[in-house]
């Protein structure tokens, strides 16, 4: 087990607990084994990352191991694509699985345990059609129905198995089910379906099978075939717990402990891969990385760190009882990080032209600027000064509202790392819009160097016209507009205004060379990266996250 960049143990949780507890008691004889077992029908999502932190860093910091399952018994949903992405989503996490396997792997030695089973007279196979079995199963209220099938000989039901597996019957027309108790009042152990016919091509192992185990009878024996000790899984589960253990005990194999937690919800923010999908096959989102989207790589184009999620999935904890997070803290971890990391560049976004009309027409002159106040080896750079440049449209108003210290008629501003300036006139459209400001400047007000005690209350950033670099900058909105976007008509509240793109934005001169993925402060704008769109002809920014307080802190300097 590696992690690339934490060495300190997260904080204890419950699921820690029981783990020191079961090493006080030996209740295990071998070392820690976990596993993140996603099926690979979709892209992860930030919910699995909490799953995933939790297992990776079990393993890590027990000195144990965690296998990469993938839970393959579905093959209509699942594709080979979305292995892949799963894959590359874990390394990006920053952890690396001990074994690679697949639940499709044990396909053979699963129709042996099977086998075993009806040999024990505790499974049969089962005429019903899946409405009647829905039927018979009853509700919590009441007990369930006992299949007709249910007393057919080992024999017959050897025999019915056998020919399930070799096509003598068309899909839906048989299951094999366990013989548990119709009466139990937990539902899934009233006698459910271990395997069922159906003919889809399956990602690994193609036209070999044409019955598929589901997912309740796979997960255990497979889980229980790699030796894990700690079988870490969601709430929903705590329910099939009995039903994990009975199949394991009745078998005779190796028994893991299955221990649930909370899964993440989190505000504003669609958590279930079906609906996901859905927004992508819909065209609502561009793709499964749409940096709206909430799954680790669109995050990861978004601009989010790594290291930003594995720390809220520490400060999110793990916790027994469900609640909901709110999404402020997620994009808190990741300012806390950026913040540190992320050097500073001047960009504007809606550029507005002004003129400095006393300053000689030529001159170019190299300002320093600082590229990260918060890392002291980050270093300056020399940003071109000139007598045209581009503020922020909102950076100016003909008519101020109260408080407003930037730039308005007859005022003064700072311009970051340069001089104050003063706009004298304005000139208007036919539209009667701004479209351009002449300004003087008070050339003794050089930032760090000059010699004039002159204080504004304003300081805006700018960048140089004739050196600017053109960009298309990409904003992003929640993709939702309310807290819990569930129920049938959870598309209802879709965020129409979730992504604006800017198509006329001037970066200063250094930017020319970002590369795709890199992560920058524009000063006081917000955190952005290099969209996988960009190219050296045209840049591609995506917005990560705003700042918090930005100018109310710049404008007090
Ligand atoms: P979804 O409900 O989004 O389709 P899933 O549970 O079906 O997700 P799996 O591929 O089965 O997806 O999940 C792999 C692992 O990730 C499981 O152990 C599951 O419990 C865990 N997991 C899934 N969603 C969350 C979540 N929101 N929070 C924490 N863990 C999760
Ligand atoms: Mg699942």
């Amino acid at each position: 087990m590696e992690n690339k960049t934490e060495t300190t143990p997260e904080p204890k949780n419950f699921v820690r607990e029981i783990i020191d507890e079961h090493i006080r008691i030996q209740r295990f004889d071998k070392h820690i084994h976990t596993r993140f077992p996603p099926e690979p029908n979709g892209y992860l999502h930030i919910g699995h990352a909490k799953s995933i932190c939790l297992n990776f860093g079990i393993a890590r910091d027990y000195n144990g191991k965690c296998n990469l399952r993938f839970d393959d018994t579905n093959p209509s949903k699942e594709e080979v694509e979305y292995v892949d992405s799963i894959k590359e989503d874990v390394r990006w996490l920053g952890f690396q699985w001990d074994s690679e396997l697949y639940a499709s792997d044990y396909f053979e030695q699963l129709y042996e345990y099977a086998v075993q089973l009806i040999k024990k007279g505790k499974a049969f196979v089962c005429d019903l059609t899946g409405d009647e079995i829905r039927k018979y199963r009853g509700t919590l209220t009441e007990p369930g129905k006992e299949s007709p099938y249910r007393n057919r000989s080992v024999h017959e039901n050897l025999q019915l198995f056998q020919q399930m597996r070799e096509g003598k019957f068309p899909d839906g027309t048989k299951t094999l089910r366990a013989k548990i108790d119709m009466n139990s009042p937990n539902i899934n152990l009233r006698d459910p379906v271990m395997y069922r016919i159906l003919r889809a091509t399956h990602h690994r192992t193609g036209d070999a099978w044409c019955i598929y185990p589901m997912y309740d009878y796979a997960h255990g024996q497979s889980d229980s075939i790699e030796k894990i000790t700690h079988s870490i899984c969601t709430l929903e589960f705590e329910d099939h717990r009995p039903l994990y253990e009975w199949f394991i005990k009745e078998l005779g194999i190796f028994l893991p402990q299955q221990i649930e937690f909370a899964r993440l919800n989190l505000s504003y923010t669609m958590m279930s891969k079906r609906r996901l999908l859905q927004l992508v096959e819909e065209k609502i989102v561009n793709s499964w990385d749409d940096p709206r989207m909430p799954t680790i790589s669109g995050f990861r184009r978004r601009g989010y760190t790594p290291e930003s999620i594995r720390e809220f999935a520490e400060r999110i904890g793990v916790a027994k009882r469900d609640n909901t997070i709110d999404v402020a803290l997620l994009e808190n971890c990741l300012r806390d990080d950026l913040n540190k990391h992320a050097p500073r560049m001047m960009a504007v976004l809606k550029p507005l032209k002004v003129i400095i009309d006393n300053y000689p027409d030529n001159q170019v002159e190299e300002l320093d600027a600082v590229n990260n106040p918060e890392d002291e080896n980050a270093g300056s750079r020399k940003i071109p000064f000139s007598k045209t440049l581009y503020i922020e449209q909102d950076d100016f108003k003909e008519i101020p509202p109260p408080k407003y210290f930037r730039l308005t008629p007859g005022n003064e501003v700072r311009l970051r790392y340069a001089y104050i300036i003063k706009c004298e006139s304005i000139v208007k459209n036919d539209r009667g819009e701004v479209v351009e400001i002449h300004c003087t400047y008070d050339k003794d007000t050089k930032s760090g160097t000059g010699t004039s005690q002159k204080k504004v209350k304003g300081t805006i950033h700018w960048v140089s016209a004739s050196q600017a670099i053109d960009a298309e900058v990409r904003l992003y909105d929640r993709l939702f507009t309310v807290e819990n976007p569930s129920g049938d008509d959870w598309k209802k509240y879709l965020n129409p205004n979730s992504l604006e793109v800017l198509t006329n934005c001037k970066l200063e001169p250094h930017l020319a060379n970002a590369k795709i993925q890199e992560r920058f402060q524009f000063e006081r704008l917000g955190y952005f990266s290099v969209d996988y769109d960009s190219t050296k002809e045209k840049l591609v920014f995506n917005r990560t996250v705003t700042l918090k307080d930005t100018w109310a802190k710049i404008e007090k300097k």
